[in-house]
């Protein structure tokens, strides 16, 4: 039994207990706070002279020719990187805050593997490889083009880091009853069976982390995966070590109209 004065001490004590931790938690949202505003400027101040950097570095890469060409197309492609790097820690900071908001439209599947596979040709050039396309131009999804593009090019970025020199990358779409079915294969190094899951977790990298033989944050399939689920779709990986990687991604398809759905579809381009 606890004597008055012991109860008095009890109460004072959860009371400063209590204060400490509503301290502790608005102190919590103020370096939140912080870190995202931080954020926000940052990507601002770097995407705009990245954006410049990238369209004068195209305008110079038509204009000449040689090893000016070459150097003007290494240029754009390491401004490139950047700006994907930066579009992906952008995204998963308004994610986290619950301040990313998608503009849906009627999105030509084909498009946008056309933009991705157009802005990576360098690094394809570079490494040899075929990129097979297939698909058809009736496939419609909708989509945000912009988030749409993200989930594309860590896709396909992947697929062109693990691929062996002079191998074939294949993009193809198809459509499965109400969906489209986006699937990029290629012919590196596969991911084992056990590690499969992992891949989509923030900061996840296959094998031994003090290695790192690859460049790269392991942000890209986190970010990817969190962008399909908000256009209601699914991304898994279907991969067996030494035969190849083919990551597949299923979203809800419209008609090209904007509207309903429509029967199997396919097509077929060489890029
Ligand atoms: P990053 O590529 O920046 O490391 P990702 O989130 O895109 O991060 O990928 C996570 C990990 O999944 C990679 O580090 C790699 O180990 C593995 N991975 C992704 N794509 C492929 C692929 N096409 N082939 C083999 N491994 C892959």
């Amino acid at each position: 039994m606890l004597t008055l004065t012991a109860e008095v001490d009890l109460e004072r004590e959860n009371l400063a207990l209590r204060e400490e931790l509503r301290r502790a938690r608005a102190e919590l949202r103020r370096v939140d706070q912080l870190k995202r505003d931080f954020i926000s400027v940052a990507a601002h101040e770097l995407r705009n002279p990245l954006a410049i950097l990238l369209g004068y570095t195209r305008i110079l890469e038509n204009e000449s020719t040689g090893s000016i060409r070459d150097r003007a197309e290494t240029v754009a492609l390491n401004a490139l990187r950047l700006k994907n790097l930066i579009d992906v820690i952008v995204t998963l900071q308004q994610l986290d805050s619950g301040e990313l908001a998608l503009r849906f439209e009627p999105i030509q599947v084909a498009s946008i593997v056309e933009d991705a596979v157009e802005s990576r040709q360098r690094e394809i050039t570079d490494k040899s490889l075929q990129v097979e396309s297939q698909v058809n131009e009736e496939l419609f999804v909708r989509g945000d083009r912009e988030r749409l593009g993200i989930i594309l090019a860590n896709i396909l970025a992947n697929a062109i880091k693990y691929s062996p020199r002079g191998e074939q990358i294949s993009v193809h779409a198809a459509s499965e009853s109400s969906r489209v079915i986006l699937g990029v294969r290629d012919c590196g190094p596969g991911i084992p069976p056990e590690e499969q899951p992992r891949i989509f977790d923030r900061f996840y990298q296959v094998g031994d982390p003090h290695a790192r033989r690859q460049n790269g944050l392991g942000l890209g399939l986190a970010v990817s995966k969190a962008l399909v689920e908000l256009h209601g779709g699914r991304i898994w990986v279907e991969s067996v070590p030494n035969q190849g990687s083919t990551f597949n991604v299923s979203l809800p398809r419209i008609a090209p109209n904007g509207q309903g759905t429509l029967g199997s579809l396919s097509g077929s381009v060489i890029f």
